[in-house]
């Protein structure tokens, strides 16, 4: 098949305009008016290259993976393989039986949770987070505690959404088992200070989880270099298909977890009294998964890698900038979180205005943000809001977005009479 559609080119520096047109949706006119995509950290948009592969493997060569002896099965197994291999590429594993396709970050944390949880956890050890953490990365330690009788441990952060690094260490006691932290906070935009939060634990030989659900679609990622033990993102906010996306784990510890579901797949061989799993990666991929869901996801690494991180960097760096100093002309606007180090997310609020209205009004003007507690309720209550408004950043945002932002805003204040 021509998943070769999604082939790199190559683009020095970033050229928004030509980005914008490899995303049909951008196209789309929303009441009337140009549509201003400002909510990526919940999903991104995708480029042809990306719907494009997904419809050609249904097109062209769709069968079930690692089952058939016929070619189009082995085509498709190809393509789907072929995939991991991007993903190593992308997160610089040093084997792809490192990637384990799963729906997403979600399902990647609950799949730690549950077979490292229940292979190396004991009543009373203990898993550290931080305040900042969505609830995929909150809820499944609490299933845990409830099972197992774990202890989970919050470290905190500042007024600013920066982790208290001190407290943070403070918290790592000889119980610690795991530190399982966002790479960025999908609330706040905070980049958290992962190479010193493995640093201290490495010191003390205990496994770290990043999950970088809200990093990968803007920096590149090198986990050999991070020295993380388990990473995790989902498909949909890297451009690719929702329903897919990848966990990374070091060899040495998939191969010590037990599987987590048990069907088609993850077997070599099964009787009814006794089953031998298949081995790494496969041992964790029961039943048929999102085959075009996953070589799709790996057109839309193919795609940001032709764009490149650098482009990618330094354009949203430029963007985030200009947007935080354009917001702050604003009277009565708060930010929530004004982080040290902030990448793809603006977390505010309008004085005396509920961020659903705010959200409402700007749909108006064809301007979608989000507005609510972003699946980290926690976050909420340490900076004392049931909900924030949140404009999150892709590559294909540009300073007239942000602009079409300020100018909503202040309608929003005309309409309030701020
Ligand atoms: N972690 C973070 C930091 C996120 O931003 C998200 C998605 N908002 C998730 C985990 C969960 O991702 P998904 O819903 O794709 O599984």
């Amino acid at each position: 098949m021509t998943v070769s559609a999604a082939a790199p080119r190559v683009r020095p520096g970033l050229d928004l305009a030509a980005i914008r047109a490899d995303f049909p949706i951008l196209a789309r006119r929303v009441h009337g008016k140009r549509l201003v995509f400002l909510d990526s950290a919940a999903s991104a948009q995708k480029p042809r290259a990306v719907i494009d592969a997904e419809r050609e493997v249904y097109e062209t060569e769709y069968a079930n993976v690692h089952r058939g002896v016929y070619w189009l099965s082995e085509r498709a197994t190809a393509s789907y393989e072929a995939a991991r291999e991007k993903v190593r590429r992308l997160l610089n594993a040093r084997e792809g039986r490192e990637i384990v396709f799963v729906r997403g970050a979600t399902e990647a944390i609950n799949l730690v949770a549950q077979t490292f949880g229940r292979a190396f956890l004991a009543p009373g050890d203990e898993v550290l987070i931080t305040e900042v953490e969505h609830h995929a990365n909150i809820v499944p330690w609490q299933m845990l505690r409830d099972e197992k009788g774990i202890v989970l441990k919050v470290a905190p952060v500042d007024d600013e959404g920066d982790l208290d690094l001190d407290a943070f260490r403070s918290l790592i006691g000889p119980r610690t088992r795991l530190i399982s932290v966002a790479h960025v906070a999908n609330a706040l935009g905070t980049v958290l200070p992962v190479e010193a939060i493995v640093g201290l634990a490495r010191e003390r030989g205990i496994p770290v989880l990043l999950d970088g659900c809200q990093a990968v679609q803007h920096q590149p990622i090198d986990v050999q270099a991070l020295d993380c033990d388990f990473y995790v993102f989902s498909g949909h906010k890297l451009y690719g298909p929702s329903g897919v996306g990848a966990l990374y784990g070091k060899a040495e510890w998939l191969e010590k977890m037990p599987p987590w579901q048990g069907g088609g797949d993850m077997i070599r061989s099964v009787t009814f009294d006794k089953t031998e799993y298949n081995e790494l990666p496969w041992k964790f991929e029961a039943g048929t998964p999102n085959i075009a869901g996953v070589i799709a996801l790996g057109a839309a690494v193919d795609y940001v890698q032709s764009v490149g991180y650098d482009a990618i960097a330094s354009h949203e760096t430029e963007l985030l900038g200009y947007a935080v100093r354009e917001l702050s002309k604003i009277n009565s606007l708060r930010f929530i979180g004004r982080p040290r180090r902030r990448s793809g997310v603006i977390s505010l609020a309008l004085e005396g205005v509920h961020p659903h209205d705010i959200a409402t009004i700007l749909d108006r003007e064809a301007i979608c943000v989000r507005a609510g507690h972003h699946c980290a309720q926690p976050t909420m209550t340490r900076f004392g809001v049931p909900a924030t408004v949140r404009a999150s950043f892709g590559l294909y945002n540009g300073h007239d977005d942000v602009d079409a932002l300020v100018a909503g805003l202040r309608k929003v204040q005309e309409v309030f009479g701020l």
